[in-house]
Order: C-alpha cells, then structure tokens, then sequence
C-alpha cells in the first residue's frame, strides 16, 4: 500500500502509515531471546517477607479449586495459597492522605500535589505472564482489579484510575515477576480527556456510541479482526500507532470497567489472553504494554458514551524525533497485514 495519513475518530491523533516497501512485517520482529530472572532473590515469591507492604487485597485458591476473596486483614485463610494479591507500591509515584490535592501556581506553572494511589497486583506463579495464566487466575486477576477500582472509586478527590501492565524490561518492567500497576490519580490525564472528548463529540453529531461503530465496521469487514467470542472482539485499530497494536472491547456497550459484569469481563479476558498468547507466539515474544481505557468515576453520568476497552501495544518501534517532533507515530506495518499475521 502507498503511504497514508490516518486520523482517529475518536483522539483526533494523526498517524502515518507507511509500510516499508522492501521489508515484510516478520522483518521488524526482534530476535534476542527473553532474559529470564531467575527466583532466587525475587522480591515478589514472598513479597511481605521481602519488605513490601501486607495485602490490601489477596485472593487465595482454596482445595475445591474455588477462590475466595476477603479484604485484608480478615482474611483468615491459608496465606500461603495466595494466587493474586494487591499491594501498595513500596516507592509510590502518588501518595493518598485524608484531604484531596491542593492545587496552586508558582510563577506561571501549575501544579497539583501529588495525591493519590498506586498499587500493584501480583499473581504467583514466577514465570506465567498473562498469557499463560491458568483460566481462573487471569479472571482473579480482573476480579481483583475490579474489587479494587470500586474501592478507590469512594475516594471523592480521585477523578481517573488507570490500570495497566508492562511485561518485559522494553515496556518499563523493572522487576520480571508478572505484575500488574494501578495508579489513581486526582486529575483527569490528556489522553483520556482527549478520547472522552471525541467519544462525546460524535454522540452529540451521530446519536451513536463512536466505538460500537467501529465494533460494527470491523465485524462486517473482517479485516482486522485478530479474535472474538460471544462477549468481545479484538482488532488492530485503522489507525495504529505502533505496528501490531491491537484493540479489545466488550461487545456490550459498557462506558464504565467498573460496572461489568462477571459474564462480560470473562469475555474480555479470554480475548486478551488469546490475543496476547498470540503475540507471544507469532511475534518473537516481544515485550509489550496493555492498558485499560474507561469512562472515569467522576461525573459519570455525563460519561455514557464513552465505551471502555483494553489496548495492546507491543514494544517494536522506537519513537523517534519525527515521532517526538510531531506527535505524529509512524507505523510501518499496515494493520491489516498485522491482523494477518495475528489471527486466531
Ligand atoms: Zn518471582
Ligand atoms: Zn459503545
């Protein structure tokens, strides 16, 4: 395909999609094996004993291989059989306190104090990222980001919660033990205000949720559907940043992460599972980001339209000063071809 300048219905972000007339898609993929850590001396195999904080929340297996789930500390189970546990982080980027963020100017700048929280969530198992989690456990893992979103959610001076992963040390893990971020903040970050705004902009135009749209264009098309079941769908977006991105969404028109129910979420987490399985082995392994785009928990009731889902971006490309100079990304594998190669 020649070169095009694609822009996203709902960011407004503009993106050049420029495959590399000499190079195939597989010619972009890395080809350095994944460094194992090994177990000994990972902070997360006992994270109390090694001077993490206790559990805020911790969900354990127990021998009828059902899971229970109690907040800490009236757990009275056995501890040892912890899948998934949620801790604050040890060196917080945002700390939360009894009174919301004050706000104020210094010279011409503004800031707001850095209030708020940030957690992770860590499963058991060494060395089965996402991907490789035993079913019950990838749905724990929602569970347990769910359970703790709706606790967050009653703190009034916390406007957005971001959930997301970074699996390897090219996506920004500094530890290799899976683990899994959130991070409340009291503000409202751009790129969330940017797709809200959009999302608002064409329901307001449309009368129609811009993403199911999409969800419905993609599905007659084909194209660049990556993977579905009766409750989601996974695509690699018209417009990709980053080559092999891929989009999941709740088939449901759902605007809130934290409203969905059991029967959806499972959805959504068996086609991230598939689709991240998928890269891993399609893919060379590389390292790569998901995160969780939803309606925020203030104002919600001017929120619903906005249609929440997960985004995957692998860690292929570098930005460079054309991306930095510009804002706009070059993605030289055309998405089509990437659901080619990523189809399940
Ligand atoms: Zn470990
Ligand atoms: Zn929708």
């Amino acid at each position: 395909m020649d070169s095009e300048l694609r822009q996203d219905i709902v960011s407004g972000d503009w993106v050049a999609i420029a495959p590399a007339r000499s190079k195939k898609p597989e010619q972009f993929l890395k080809k350095e094996e994944r460094v194992r850590v090994p177990i000994e001396g990972c902070p997360f195999e006992d994270p109390q004993k090694s001077g993490n904080n206790p559990p805020v929340l911790i969900y354990a297996n127990d021998k009828k291989n059902s899971f229970i789930d109690k907040e800490f500390p009236g757990y009275q189970g056995d501890l040892k059989k912890w899948q998934v546990q949620i801790l604050e982080n040890k060196y917080p980027a945002l700390k939360h306190k009894n009174v919301c963020a004050k706000e104020f100017k210094k010279g011409p700048y503004s800031i707001v104090e850095g209030v708020g929280y940030h957690d992770i969530v860590i499963t058991r198992d060494h060395d089965k990222n996402f991907a490789n989690l035993e079913k019950n456990t990838a749905n724990l893992v929602f569970t347990a980001f769910k359970d703790r979103y709706l606790i967050i959610g009653k703190d009034n001076c916390m406007a957005y919660t971001s959930i997301f992963h970074n699996w390897g040390p090219k996506a920004g893990a500094s530890v290799y033990h899976p683990h899994y971020q959130i991070i409340s903040l009291p503000i409202i970050p751009p790129d969330i205000g940017r797709s809200l705004k959009g999302s608002d902009s064409y329901f307001f135009v449309n009368k129609k949720c811009v993403h199911c749209v999409m969800i419905e264009w993609e599905n007659k098309k084909k194209a660049r559907v990556v993977y579905e079941n009766a409750g989601a769908i996974a695509f690699t977006p018209f417009v990709s940043r980053e080559p092999f991105e891929v989009r999941i969404f709740p088939k449901k028109h759902l605007p809130f992460f934290e409203e969905t129910e059991k029967k959806d979420m499972e959805a959504v987490t068996d086609v991230l599972q598939k689709v991240l399985k998928g890269i891993e082995t399609k893919l060379k392994d590389p390292d790569y980001n998901f995160f969780i785009h939803t309606a925020p928990h203030v104002d919600k009731q001017k929120h619903g339209h906005y249609h929440w889902h997960i985004e995957v971006v692998p860690q292929i490309s570098v930005s460079a000063g054309f991306e930095l100079g510009t804002g706009i990304e070059i993605t030289v594998v055309d998405p089509d071809e990437a659901a080619k190669m990523l189809k399940i």
